[in-house]
């Protein structure tokens, strides 16, 4: 997986569009195909009143949850000095579990404490959906988006907890209903410093 810098970096803020390729192109055609095989050989009727727009409707569906939108990066600098953590809570995250093809969701909340620069507030959630539309497991979903945040911002550190409830695991198997993954990824000061680390999980997992 490839991130590319579509535009180059504007004078005033570092600036650029960012998309993700995960692979080929998405073939519209082909998985509308390939899902009446699929309603064929689960012993369903394709061409039923019922189903018949459901090849299309399907395919739409996954295409929409495999593309992330591409975003502009406004970053800041970091004039105030601020440097004190910068928390974004209850991110809501929607992703496709890379096993089942079946839903994951839940939130995200991710930190960094800043260095040279600070980031517009909603790219926290930009960047979590850009890895969050593709085929995912939690454990990488929750790394690449504090690998990205590292490497684009360069901050003294970041930290990223996921919490997701995973359809595979409450609607079949195990039924765990209602039970939730947690996952976490740290870089830095968030990662070395035991006081910055202990305050990222205090207010990452304070409830209401
Ligand atoms: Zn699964």
């Amino acid at each position: 997986m490839s991130i590319s810098e579509l535009e180059p970096a504007e004078p005033e803020h570092t600036s650029a569009l960012y998309s993700i390729h995960g692979g080929a192109a998405i073939d519209r055609a082909d998985a509308e195909r390939a899902v009446a095989d699929l309603l064929r050989a689960l012993g369903q009727d394709p061409s039923s009143v019922h189903t018949r727009d459901t090849p299309r409707r399907v395919a739409a569906a996954y295409a929409e949850l495999l593309t992330p939108r591409s975003f502009n990066l406004t970053t800041f600098p970091n004039d105030e000095g601020y440097d004190e953590l910068v928390l974004a809570r209850d991110i809501p995250v929607h992703s496709l579990c890379q096993h089942h093809l079946l839903p994951f969701s839940g939130v995200a909340h991710v930190a960094y404490l800043p260095g040279e620069r600070i980031l517009g507030l909603s790219k926290l959630a930009r960047v979590v959906e850009l890895f969050a539309r593709d085929l995912q497991v939690q454990e990488r979903l929750t790394k690449q988006v504090a690998d990205w945040l590292q490497e684009h911002l360069e901050p003294k550190g970041v930290g990223v907890v996921i919490e997701a409830e995973h359809l595979c695991m409450s609607l079949r198997g195990v039924q765990a209903r209602g039970s939730t993954t947690v996952t976490s990824a740290l870089h830095g000061l968030l990662r070395d410093q035991p006081s910055s680390r202990a305050e990222f999980f205090a207010l990452a997992q304070r409830r209401p």
